[in-house]
């Protein structure tokens, strides 16, 4: 099997195939629930299988936690909090999220592989990206466990109790970690459940908290549906919920926790604006708009989704992307050549051929290089949609996959004005060659982050969140740590 790619102008390049081994990975064939410290079979005697999107194989059969199996783990959660946990040294939990930290980095390509068999992600991302990056959220939290009293100065700080966290497909182990570490390092005990189709890696990390020796019950893993999330969202004695996922979903979950006891932070959608200013390095911003959306195969909730190019440099930046797509590799994302992997799931695909399908009843021009698709398994190509208007729903919904649209502009005025025109505001991205104008529009734009001649930059250290229909909270940095603590 060769990795073959055309590229324009009838050039032809072959990569020879270069597959990371799986035979390091060890799965079970079928997985129970983590729950006070030990493999608990569900109560609902139900169980899923989760698949290589990639094939369709399938890897493993998980548990379904029902309602009782989400009682059991929050009454673990609570015991550890009370007996075990808020009475810990602060030094002594910081070394457990240390050690956990250290564990997963020994691990670190096992995780690499879960994660691109379970996700579909290129290995080289999930090697690269998403494991490091995980690693460094438990490395960079340990070290403020027990410094919270300088975290936040003149302050009384104390932990929440119980956090119930959900999460979702796109990068499953980093997202555990995003929520789980401030938890600990906060004082708090967990339940946490991951997606549907990616429960694989935070199983694994269940795995990796057991051998760190984290006292039974502080942190608990129940895999399932919505439905197991729910319960989680329900329940009476979970005192906050931090939640990843669509913004239909987190409208759900702000609706049934109103009026409860219960803390929040909502990070959902987005459809971020990334914006070319007609002085920006060109050839850098290419790449930069390559990695905004095609980077995860798209799915990524900050994804610089909405292109705008000013129009003196609008056909020279379309012409080089264009080019540039034609050489990104769409195929096996366990292959180090591969650019872009498989699509998580045919649900996820199907959603995003229908987009594609709207652009083209729209009118809109679209452009994919032409790729060989591997003939089982989800794929899309990278995709364009030019001449799109402000009001097509491929411009106002959250695609979640690699198409792009692109729309032009002539003034500062007229691009703030469409990007913010959007009930979301995750992100943005701007290139320009001008400090002057990166500060002007970095402060009028409404977006949570905003990355200026780079994009989709992340380091625990930094404050993560949206605005608007994006949701609130904020997930990194001490803004991450403070929402796992009440503040006297
Ligand atoms: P996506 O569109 O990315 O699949 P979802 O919001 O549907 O996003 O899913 C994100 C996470 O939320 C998943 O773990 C999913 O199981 C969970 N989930 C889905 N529905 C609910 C719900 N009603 N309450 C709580 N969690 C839910």
């Amino acid at each position: 099997m060769a990795a073959k790619k055309t590229i324009n102008q009838g050039v032809e390049w072959n990569y020879s195939p270069a597959l990371e081994s799986t035979s390091h990975v060890k799965l079970k064939s079928k997985y129970d629930l983590y729950i006070d410290g030990k493999w608990v079979k569900p109560q609902s005697k139900k169980y899923f299988k989760t698949i290589n999107p990639a094939n369709e194989d399938v890897l493993a059969e998980v548990a379904h936690a029902n309602e009782k199996d989400v009682d059991l783990a929050v009454k673990a959660a609570r015991k550890a909090y009370r007996n075990v946990w808020s009475k810990m040294a602060p030094s002594e939990r910081a070394k457990y999220i240390y050690r956990i930290a250290r564990l997963m980095q020994e691990r670190a390509r096992e995780l690499a592989v879960i994660e691109s068999l379970d996700a579909g992600k290129v290995i080289r991302e999930s090697r690269d990206v998403d494991v490091p990056l995980a690693c460094n959220h438990f490395f960079y939290y340990a070290g403020w466990a027990d410094k919270l009293e300088y975290a936040f100065p003149n302050r009384k700080v104390e932990a929440l109790g119980v956090a119930g966290q959900i999460i979702p497909w796109n990068f499953p182990l980093l997202m555990a970690a995003w929520k789980i570490a401030p938890a600990l390092a906060a004082g708090n005990t967990v339940v946490l459940k991951p997606a549907e189709t990616t429960p694989l890696t935070a199983l694994k990390l269940a795995e990796i908290i057991h051998d760190a020796g984290l006292p039974s019950g502080v942190v608990n893993i129940v895999t399932g549906y919505g439905d197991t999330g729910a319960s989680i969202v329900n329940h009476p004695d979970v005192d906050k919920i931090a939640f990843t996922g669509s913004t239909g979903v987190g409208k759900i979950i702000q609706k049934a926790i109103a009026g409860t006891h219960k803390k929040s932070t909502l990070e959902l959608g987005g459809k971020s604006a990334n914006i070319i200013m007609d002085d920006a390095p060109i050839d850098q911003a290419v790449e930069g708009i390559v990695n905004g959306i095609f980077f995860n195969q798209g799915h990524v909730c900050c994804a610089g989704s909405r292109l705008f190019v000013q129009e003196g440099v609008a056909e020279k930046v379309i012409e080089k992307l264009k080019h540039r797509m034609d050489s990104l590799i769409v195929g096996d994302p366990l292959d180090k050549n591969t650019d872009i992997g498989a699509i998580n799931s045919k649900d996820q695909l199907d959603i995003i051929n229908g987009y594609v399908k709207i652009g083209n009843a729209e009118g809109a021009e679209m452009y994919q290089p032409k790729c060989k698709l591997p003939k089982s398994g989800f794929y899309c190509p990278p995709t364009l949609f030019m001449d799109v208007a402000q009001s097509s729903r491929l411009v106002q919904e959250e695609i979640f996959g690699p198409v792009l649209t692109i729309q032009t502009f002539r003034t500062v005025d007229e691009v703030l004005q469409k990007a913010n025109n959007t009930p979301f505001g995750l992100a943005a991205g701007i290139w320009t060659d001008k400090g002057s104008r990166i500060f002007n529009l970095t402060t009028k734009l409404r977006a949570g982050v905003i990355w200026a001649n780079t994009y989709n930059k992340f380091d625990p250290t930094s404050p993560f969140g949206g605005y608007k229909e994006s949701g609130f909270g904020r997930e990194g940095g001490l803004q991450g740590l403070g929402a796992y603590l009440k503040m006297n």
